[in-house]
């Protein structure tokens, strides 16, 4: 899984795009060195964000989830966006279980458009995003997708 990560960031990166990588904030696997390395080598940034505050809630009762991800970026925009979007502490949090456990591995509409906004307001479009939930890689070519949009 990270090995083709790694293959397609480095070759984003070549082409002089950006990369970001997520995992929930509690997770064993970012002691794994191979995860170390690459955040070394592509110099990313760690930006920690709560899911309550980009509008993640449950199916069930409607409540805010923490569920607290960390983003590794080699944008310092896209971290500094992630970064300011902290738990206020002035809510009731549901845990995430059952259906949400499932549902939670979307991303809410709150934070694709913050990932939008931090990835085009820089100058390369060319991005690599990664969710090992679904265990989807994928080059996305921003610069022919906002063409078309135009
Ligand atoms: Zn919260």
């Amino acid at each position: 899984m990270l090995d083709h990560f790694y293959k397609l960031a480095k070759r984003v990166v070549s082409k002089g795009g950006t990369v970001s990588f997520e995992w929930p904030r509690y997770c064993a696997g970012w002691d794994l060195p191979v995860l170390q390395q690459l955040i070394l080598e592509f110099k990313l940034i760690q930006a920690d964000i709560d899911g309550c505050s980009v509008g993640l809630k449950s199916a069930v009762t409607q409540n805010p989830m923490r569920k607290p991800w960390i983003f590794y970026c080699s944008q310092e925009n896209l971290a500094k966006l992630f970064s300011a979007r902290r738990c206020t502490g002035d809510h009731i949090h549901t845990t995430c279980q059952g259906k949400d456990t499932y549902l939670s591995g979307f991303y809410p509409e709150e934070l694709a458009k913050l990932m939008i906004k931090g990835i085009v307001e820089q100058p390369h479009f060319h991005a690599c995003v990664f969710n090992p939930v679904f265990e989807f890689t994928g080059v996305v070519d921003l610069d022919n997708a906002m063409q078309k949009m135009w």
